[in-house]
């Protein structure tokens, strides 16, 4: 490792910001030894705070519906070949019961985006059955970009937690994953309508999505240090076959390592996922994220019976798995690597 990446991982462990400049020479003159390096500083602040706890998240995939067209996305609205579905109340109450069984505290109610059977009564309905059956969990939902007075209302029946990825922080390549009839004012207008309204709030992106460039990942860097989400999610793009990205290469566990730990050292006390991509690129892929400085897992409670469906990308893993079997898989692995899963509602450290 250059002495020069060195003094940047140094500064930015103490001072948890750099200079764009500085994060774009942090990227770009990587080195195996300085990615060694980083992983060990953020290993370190994340114990500080969590020890070495991890948060689990049980995730509810509730529909496949989307009107959007994200180019990424392998649920995007023009895809023929999608079989749809979505899940009544019943069935994702149900879920979300055998999810506190396993030990869930934190339920997470995505989806594609739509309003038109998952209007808001129907998902205050759902949100309100949850809080009702399963005591002390705390309702996260990510159905895409909603109106402010709609999301008032999620927050009203009991949701606290909304997770809206940004996708990319540079509204030029904001517009090069998504159809014109998205906008990058709208999603960011969206993150800040919930920061105000009380939840707390996920962000986060892809990395080595289509046309993504260093300074696109140095403009995501410098609007987490800014907007501070008290969670990042971020993973690989995985190219998903009926998408016209079918054909562009996927992005690296090596980069998405780095960032995660990057992203660490940032925001020592955000909830950070090792995300389901990360394990589908590599089947160590969630232990060597949490090891870089993730603290969060998301398994899947789902019914097997449409987890092939919520095909986002190729290849996604646990869509066999019984969600016991997810559950038990992932606290086992997590405890390979010396790290352990616990029942909590996960809340980020500080709230
Ligand atoms: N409709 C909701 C949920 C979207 S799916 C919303 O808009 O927020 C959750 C996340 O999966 C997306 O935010 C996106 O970052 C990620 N995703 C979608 N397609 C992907 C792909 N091909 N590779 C990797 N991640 C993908």
């Amino acid at each position: 490792m250059t002495s020069e990446v060195k003094v940047l991982i140094d500064e930015l462990a103490s001072r948890h910001t750099l200079s764009p400049d500085g994060y774009e020479q942090l990227i770009e003159r990587r080195t195996p030894e300085a990615a060694e390096h980083l992983a060990k500083r953020a290993d370190a602040v994340r114990r500080e705070i969590y020890g070495n706890t991890v948060f689990v998240r049980g995730l509810i995939e509730i529909s496949n519906i989307c009107k959007n067209d994200c180019l990424y996305c392998g649920i995007r609205a023009s895809n023929r070949n999608v079989e749809r579905y979505r899940l009544d109340p019943d069935t994702i109450v149900a879920c979300a019961c055998d999810g506190w069984e396993y030990g869930y505290r934190t339920i997470v109610l995505q989806g594609g985006e739509e309003t038109t059977y998952y209007s808001d009564d129907v998902l205050c309905y759902v949100i309100e059955r949850i809080i009702k059956a399963c005591p002390d969990t705390a309702v996260t939902v990510s159905m895409g970009e909603r109106g402010r007075a709609s999301f008032q209302r999620l927050y009203d029946a009991g949701a606290t937690r909304y997770l809206l990825r940004h996708e990319t922080a540079n509204k030029e390549h904001y517009e090069r994953l998504h159809p014109s009839s998205m906008s990058f004012e709208h999603r960011m207008q969206c993150l800040r309508d919930l920061r105000d309204i009380g939840y707390q709030v996920g962000a986060g992106m892809m990395v080595g999505s289509p046309f993504q460039t260093t300074r696109h990942l140095v403009d995501d860097l410098v609007f987490i240090e800014t907007f501070k989400p008290d969670m990042v999610g971020i993973g690989p793009f995985i190219p998903h076959h009926d998408t016209p990205f079918a054909d562009e290469p996927a992005g690296t566990l090596e980069l998405t390592l780095y960032l995660l730990s990057i992203i660490r050292l940032i925001h020592p006390r955000v909830l950070l996922p090792a995300t389901t991509a990360l394990g589908t690129i590599d089947p160590l892929g969630r232990e060597k994220g949490v090891q870089a400085g993730a603290n969060v897992v998301m398994p899947n409670l789902s019914p097997v019976a449409v987890r092939k469906q919520y095909e986002l990308y190729d290849n996604k893993i646990c869509t066999g798995d019984e969600s016991a079997v997810c559950r038990g898989c992932l606290a086992r692995r997590m405890a390979k690597v010396g790290y352990e899963v616990v029942v909590d509602r996960g809340d980020i450290a500080g709230l």
